[in-house]
């Protein structure tokens, strides 16, 4: 089932220690797709790439 959300919050997972580092919300307009973003991560001490979980 197809669920709309009013208010898309995603959580950007680290794709090395798999922490939850940062909470944004999602432009489903600018990103219909799984968001991959270059962030600091405060576990691996170092930028890594941080993909969206749900
Ligand atoms: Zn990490």
């Amino acid at each position: 089932m197809a669920r709309v959300e009013a208010r898309p919050t995603i959580q950007l997972a680290c794709t090395e220690c798999k922490e939850r580092t940062y909470t944004t919300r999602k432009n489903k307009k600018n990103d219909p797709n799984r968001i991959e973003l270059q962030k600091y991560c405060p576990r691996c001490r170092r930028h890594t790439l941080h993909r969206e979980a749900k």
